[in-house]
């Protein structure tokens, strides 16, 4: 997997970890192995989510993810609700913010070493920020680009537009079919806040988990 020796050698040099697998089901299975009795917060992932690690990980962890319902308790057990509406997450959000453990993806990596994601309701990029015990990003190969520039330029003009295909927002970019950004002032627009982890947040700990297959957009 020499695509990745680049960015894992400027990752491993900021002071990430990094890990890298063959197969999403491979990664998997590592970090359903790795993270065992915490409470966890998944941000709002494809790639997380097509690897199927919210039913994985709730089996033995407590887990907060939007995009399949926060827990409750009833009669004394962890009950699981439906997948939370937009108008209904901010308490779910905030508890997945500070949970001992964060799994998000990215919207681009740069092989310099720059991890850059961008947000509408801004949960994702605070909570990779600050908080946890420890943060995994989980990356497919389509997300790498040799430089910042190109990272960001993916992140806005390639990730963004899908995502907001994805949520059938009201905005340019989705009537031009995912074409590009067009800097929207949508009342629908997703993307109000980017963040540019340039080394690891002081006394947090962060690996990479890079996967060589295309995953999420
Ligand atoms: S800023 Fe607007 S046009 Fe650009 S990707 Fe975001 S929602 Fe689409």
């Amino acid at each position: 997997m020499d695509k990745f020796s680049k960015v894992k050698a400027n990752l491993e040099k900021h002071g990430y970890k990094v890990s890298v697998f063959a197969d999403a089901k491979s990664a998997a299975d590592y970090l359903d192995w790795s993270i065992d009795g915490k409470s966890v917060g998944i941000g709002g992932s494809m790639t997380i989510q097509g690897m199927g690690m919210f039913d994985r990980l709730r089996s033995h962890n407590v887990v907060y993810s939007h995009l399949n319902g926060f827990p409750t308790e009833q009669n004394g057990e962890l009950v699981y609700g439906a997948p939370t509406p937009p108008d209904h997450r901010a308490e779910g959000f905030k508890q997945a913010a500070f949970a001992d453990i964060y799994l998000a993806s990215v919207n681009g990596l740069a092989e310099t070493g720059e991890i850059i994601n961008i947000d509408g309701y801004g949960n994702r990029v605070a909570a990779t920020l600050f908080g946890h015990e420890k943060v995994y990003f989980v990356v497919g190969r389509n997300k790498l680009a040799p430089d910042y520039d190109s990272a960001l330029e993916r992140a806005r003009n390639v990730a963004s537009p899908k995502n907001a295909c994805r949520k059938n927002a009201a905005t340019p970019c989705v009537a031009s079919g995912a074409a590009r950004c067009f800097d929207c002032s949508a009342p629908d627009r997703i993307c109000c806040g980017m963040t540019v982890l340039l080394r690891p947040s002081i006394g947090m700990e962060y690996e990479v988990v890079l996967i060589d297959e295309d995953l999420g957009f």
